[in-house]
């Protein structure tokens, strides 16, 4: 099976993290995406998170009909103060057979800060990279600040408007290689939805209605007073 993992915070998932998971999907053949939700990610350490249960039920929302996509709690189980991308993706080695192929999904903002995780050398060299355009960042420039060995990893996949991936291409998950999904550009983040909702402004057609309506009944993202 041709397996990729896609972490996040999803504080909350939203549509772009979903259009994102069925764009790469299609374009490399994926099997299954495990979004992992990230119980407590090194550089959000200082940043006040919703309730892990709570983002992976919202998680698990959006899920729901997606047969491909796995809601994981692989994070959530572990009793590490910090997760490090490294050792979600040995966990998850460990329940894959031998023949599974395995991709690491993120977008642009966290490739841009790559080389500051720990064993991001380790990290290139045991798994497929999958890196996601954002708007605002310019990722041939991301790309053209990387040291040598990571940008001779670097693959472009055709753009969904390309006749090419049309063709029933398989990409190959021997790292290191990155991928780059350049044709994305999805004007949607947590952060600017969390901000809407605690203003007291509607949040339209970026969330999925059963999250819309979990985060509603749950007051999430409400100003506290
Ligand atoms: P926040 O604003 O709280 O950081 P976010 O929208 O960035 O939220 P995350 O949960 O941090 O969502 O993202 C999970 C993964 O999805 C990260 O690798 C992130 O780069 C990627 N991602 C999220 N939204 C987008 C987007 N609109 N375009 C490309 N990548 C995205
Ligand atoms: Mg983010």
């Amino acid at each position: 099976m041709r397996i990729a993992v896609f972490g996040g915070t999803f504080d909350p998932i939203h549509r772009g993290h979903m259009l994102i998971a069925r764009h790469v999907a299609r374009q490399l053949k994926l099997d299954r995406i495990l979004f992992v939700t990230a119980a407590r990610p090194p550089h959000k350490a200082a940043i006040q998170l919703t309730h892990p249960c709570d983002r992976h039920a919202m998680v698990a929302l959006a899920l729901r009909n997606e047969r491909r996509f796995v809601a994981s709690n692989l994070e959530l189980l572990s009793p590490l103060e910090k997760n490090y991308s490294i050792d979600t993706l040995a966990r998850v080695r460990t329940q894959l057979r031998p023949s599974d192929e395995l991709f690491f999904i993120l977008g642009a903002d966290q490739f841009a800060e790559f080389r500051t995780w720990r064993n991001s050398d380790r990290l290139l060299e045991s798994v497929a990279l999958v890196v996601v355009s954002r708007p605002g960042l310019a990722i041939e420039e991301l790309v053209a600040r990387c040291d040598q060995r990571t940008q001779r990893a670097v693959k472009r996949l055709p753009g969904i408007a390309g006749k090419r991936t049309r063709l029933a291409r398989r990409f190959s998950a021997v790292p290191p290689v990155i991928y780059l999904v350049p044709d994305l550009k999805i004007d949607i983040s947590s952060t600017s939805i969390r901000d809407r909702i605690s203003a007291g402004r509607r949040v339209r057609g970026v969330l999925d209605p059963a999250v819309a309506d979990y985060i509603r009944k749950n007051r999430l993202y409400r100003k506290r007073t």
